[in-house]
């Protein structure tokens, strides 16, 4: 089969590659795949800061049909659609595997990094990570699933917006497009930020009911939402850029006993003033991967239509034009693009308009 390979440490490294196809063990699924997400991980996997263990296929965002399942498998079958999560294996025995937070397991392998992922035509997973995928879900949208489970994670299960709160996510990527749409269904004032080469993310904000977009470059964006608030600071504060100075301005808009979710990742360890911490009382919120419950809702809100995952799709690609889609995403002129391995090689861009939505003419 083909799949793309990050074949060596440090930068660059990237291959389409002619791979073995894997074949399930008793406990898994074999997934033929239908969309697979290019995340800002993989580019910092790529840019060789973030773990990774060549030679590995890369790819950690996806969804496809069941193609073939293993003797102990339950409740799927040949055919099914499906989205499915890491982490691929687990202890299966610790607190957090046991209480429902495999993400946590010390023991933690995931596919896309550590282990093969999902940028081939095949994937094997154990099948108490898939889920069903309502027919009317295409897998452009599911491919988005993981991403907007990461959303619901923060958003829903580890912060607690109120109807009313006000909320700023600062960086309008894909996870900052998502929990602003999670943010705004709980009834929040959401305000999002970006720079001045985010303007088309921020008009995608715009166009998905967000209450104010603004460019961080053209305006005091902490001073903004202390007006809104009537001095006081943000109720909560997603920062979701990975950047040092998208952090600090966090910290400034962030109100005494608010709280900040740090959700970006940061390319290395970050100097931050922890004085600001213990003498506003903020809750700083912690929040990585996600739960099955994290899972179960993204699809809810996707089937829904409650949350807009298939705008922020920008391009979807065949996995021979791998190139372009990592070139759009690292230069930032993608919003999301999803690589489709059963597109023809010479397919373009296959993402005309978003269900007459047209965000990206
Ligand atoms: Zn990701
Ligand atoms: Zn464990």
């Amino acid at each position: 089969m083909r799949a793309i390979v990050k074949t060596a440490p440090g930068e660059g490294h990237l291959e389409l590659l002619e791979w073995r196809e894997p074949s399930p063990e008793p406990d898994q699924v074999k997934i033929q795949i239908a969309g697979v997400g290019i995340c800002g991980t993989d580019i910092h996997i790529v840019r060789g800061n973030w773990r990774c263990d060549p030679p590995v296929v890369l790819g950690h965002e996806w969804c496809g049909v069941v193609a073939e399942v293993g003797s102990q498998v339950r409740g799927f079958r040949e055919g099914d659609r499906v989205v499915a999560s890491n982490p691929a294996r687990t202890c299966g025995a610790c607190f957090h595997c046991v209480t429902g937070n495999p993400f946590m397991c010390a023991h933690r392998v995931s596919a896309g990094y550590m282990i093969d992922g999902a940028f081939a035509d095949f994937l094997c997973i154990d099948y108490k990570r898939c889920h069903h995928l309502p027919d009317h879900v295409s897998f452009r949208t599911a491919a988005l699933g993981e991403p907007l489970s990461v959303a619901v994670h923060a958003a829903i299960e580890r912060t607690t917006v109120r109807a009313g709160d006000l909320v700023l996510v600062s960086g309008p990527g894909c996870i900052g497009l998502l929990t602003a749409q999670v943010a705004k269904l709980q009834g929040a004032k959401v305000v999002l930020s970006g720079l001045n080469r985010d303007q088309r993310r921020l008009e995608c904000g715009k166009a998905l009911g967000v209450d104010l977009v603004v460019n961080a470059e053209q305006e005091d964006l902490v001073e903004l939402v202390h007006d809104l608030s009537g001095g006081s600071g943000a109720d909560i504060v997603y920062e979701c850029a990975g950047s040092p100075a998208s952090l600090e301005t966090c910290w400034k808009a962030v109100r005494k006993e608010g709280t900040l979710a740090p959700l970006g990742v940061q390319s290395g360890p970050i100097l931050t003033d922890i004085n600001a911490v213990m003498m506003k009382e903020l809750s700083v919120v912690g929040s990585y991967g996600y739960v099955w419950t994290s899972w179960q809702r993204a699809i809810r809100l996707m089937a829904e239509g409650l949350v807009r995952a298939d705008a922020l799709i920008s391009h979807e690609l065949p996995l021979e034009s791998f190139a372009e889609g990592f070139r759009l995403t690292q230069d930032g002129s993608a919003i999301k693009v999803v690589l489709n391995p059963l597109l023809p090689a010479d397919a373009g861009n296959a993402v005309t308009a978003n269900n007459g939505v047209n965000l990206h003419a």
